[in-house]
């Protein structure tokens, strides 16, 4: 409980971004703040260890799951691979169409980043209505490999974003 309201404590909410309306949290205070940060990767990983005795990847959400993902895979002794918006990664890959609330987007992933078969958790910093994790999940399984868990540092349950995960078991730090 400590850890958690150290992580709560750098959380700050900006009104009106990146629209009108939107209540945004900002997470990079957690970053600026090593203890903050470190104790983001303890939580994720004592969860982890305790839930999911194998894991075989750790894979992030363009853009800030690539600031807790890589801490936790170094920490599980696996590794870590990136799901970008579209257009952004070389070589062959594989994409997933989703809608945003006003638009639709393309997340990709490279071919070679997970085989079939394999373990892996997927992180990202916020849970909001669920479709980014929800079109991560879906390249994860076009993979022919399992989602474990989805991993934030911030749910918005209010948003029931967990709904739209389906039987994938979403593990947040903080809840609003
Ligand atoms: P969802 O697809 O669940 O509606 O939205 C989640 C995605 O949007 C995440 O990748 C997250 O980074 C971003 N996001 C949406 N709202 C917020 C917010 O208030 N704060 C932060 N840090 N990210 C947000």
């Amino acid at each position: 409980a400590e850890k958690v309201d150290l992580i709560s404590k750098c959380i700050r909410t900006f009104h009106d971004f990146p629209t009108k309306g939107i209540p945004f949290k900002d997470i990079c205070p957690i970053l600026k703040d090593p203890k903050a940060l470190a104790a983001v990767t303890d939580l994720f990983e004592e969860h982890v260890r305790r839930s999911y005795p194998q894991v075989d990847l750790v894979v992030g959400l363009d853009a800030r799951g690539f600031l807790f993902g890589p801490l936790l895979a170094q920490r599980l002794g696996v590794g870590f691979a990136p799901i970008r918006k579209k257009g952004k990664l070389p070589g062959p890959t594989l994409s997933v169409s989703y809608s945003l609330e006003y638009a639709k987007a393309e997340a990709e992933m490279q071919e070679d980043a997970v085989s079939a078969g394999q373990k892996v958790l997927i992180v990202d910093d916020l849970l909001a209505t669920g479709g980014t994790l929800h079109a991560a999940c879906e390249l994860i399984k076009q993979q022919k490999a399992e989602v474990l868990a989805c991993l934030v540092v911030i749910e918005l349950k209010y948003l029931n974003g967990s709904e739209k995960l389906q039987s994938t078991p979403v593990f947040s730090l903080i809840q609003y």
